[in-house]
């Protein structure tokens, strides 16, 4: 029955001189984003998308991928028809008819608890981009309802209808819709920059990472791995399954895999143990800002929450962050564990990150770790491990693996 999807954009539309730059990243990125997907073509008018879609389409397939992609607020599987205010009636009525007689089959299907109350009433929404269509909005919105009430046994209801009926008349043709599916919003991934997104293979890295797509980064991301502790394959898979699910919303994805086994050791010979893991994280962020200078990343992303774990107090913080050439990222630094769940749970990380592995920091780890560390002393400490010759080695032989979805 739909041969349109109309496609709503977020927050691009208060992005002024650069909105033009804002919808191409958009626009490429659905393009790459339905590569597999069937369907005729798409097109920009008046602030949307539309993409002209046939018998085809999958549209589930095509529902679940717009739901992902970053920078679309929501989107209408519509019906194109002419401008012309007959011809409008009777398609309005025929779609209205079509899709209460789908959603009845679908509540049949469903169990009691799960049924959606009948649709009784509505309201038609006429916006206008055309403001020289002959009729008003409010004379469209009474006119088309009158049609709809007369031919079908619904009510109108202006307040809380059960359902909206959008009519809206672009400049060349009319569309008709009114199912709105939600999108994540904010911005198109490659609109504000890379980032070096470091990865553990927890339940809060992936959901930071996410977060930055939402705000138009990408991410390459980086996993530091200890393979005498992890072993030699173990634990790869479970990153590399949460890059794959991360690339639901960013694409095809960079992931450095830096075996850190070595850096490890010196710093248990030279750091004392309740420094350790601040010492870890800070070599991390070193190694890190030599991926993102071959990257051309301007920053640093991490799944840090204000004092969730020990690493992660103020003090704590301050002193790994300090190492830090370029801006840290810590979306989630705000957030308690069960907001965090729930967006994991949502984008669907969350059974991956459960899976057991062994992380790297959890290797030798202090019985009593420092809570608020002294940055001067672990300066000090730090002086007697030696290691930017084994960074530079690291670099120059790493090379990422690229996955997809
Ligand atoms: P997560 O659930 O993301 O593992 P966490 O609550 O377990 O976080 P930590 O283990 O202290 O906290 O790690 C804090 C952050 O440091 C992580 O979110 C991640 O960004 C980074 N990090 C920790 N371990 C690694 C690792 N092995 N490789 C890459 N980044 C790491
Ligand atoms: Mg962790």
């Amino acid at each position: 029955m739909y041969t349109h999807i109309i496609v709503h954009y977020d927050e691009i539309t208060l992005k002024g001189g650069n909105r033009p730059f804002f919808e191409r990243v958009l626009v490429d990125n659905i393009r790459e984003f339905l590569k597999d997907i069937k369907y005729d073509n798409f097109y920009k008018e008046g602030g949307k998308i539309i993409l002209n879609i046939n018998k085809n389409t999958d549209l589930e397939k095509i529902k679940k991928t717009l739901k992902n992609i970053p920078g679309i607020s929501n989107f209408n599987f519509a019906v194109l028809e002419e401008k012309n205010l007959e011809k409008i009636n009777k398609k309005t009525v025929e779609l209205l008819k079509n899709y209460l007689k789908t959603e009845n089959e679908k509540n049949l299907r469903q169990t009691q608890d799960d049924r959606k109350n009948e649709i009784k009433t509505f309201k038609i929404e006429a916006r206008r981009a055309d403001k020289k269509f002959a009729l008003k909005s409010p004379e469209i919105n009474a006119k088309v309802g009158e049609y709809v009430i007369e031919n079908m046994k619904l009510k109108v209801d202006v307040h809380s209808p059960d359902l909206d009926v959008i009519i809206d008349i672009g400049y060349k043709q009319c569309y008709i819709y009114f199912e709105k599916t939600i999108g994540i919003g904010g911005l198109p991934v490659g609109t504000t920059g890379n980032l070096i997104s470091l990865i553990s293979g927890g339940i809060d890295s992936p959901v930071a990472s996410f977060m930055m797509n939402k705000r138009g980064a990408k991410n390459i991301f980086v996993h530091f791995k200890n393979k005498t502790i992890a072993g030699q394959n173990d634990g790869q898979d479970k990153i590399e399954k949460l890059v794959k699910q991360l690339c639901k919303f960013q694409g095809k994805s960079k992931l450095y895999v830096i075996a850190f086994e070595k850096f490890q050791k010196k710093i248990i010979v030279n750091i004392p143990s309740k420094n350790r893991m601040i010492v870890y994280r800070r070599i991390m962020f070193k190694i890190a800002g030599e991926i993102a200078k071959k990257e051309k990343a301007k920053g640093f992303v991490t799944g840090d929450s204000l004092s969730q774990v020990a690493s992660q107090t103020i003090d704590n913080i301050s002193a790994i962050y300090n190492i830090a050439k370029l801006p840290i990222f810590p979306p989630l630094i705000g957030m308690n564990k069960q907001e965090i769940i729930n967006i994991a749970e949502k984008i669907d990380t969350y059974n991956i990150s459960i899976l057991p592995y062994q992380d790297c920091c959890s290797f030798l780890i202090a019985i009593h770790p420092e809570t608020r560390a002294n940055l001067e002393e672990i300066l000090k400490q730090e002086n007697n491990i030696k290691i930017d010759r084994m960074i530079n080695d690291v670099i120059l032989n790493n090379k990422p693996t690229i996955i997809e979805l």
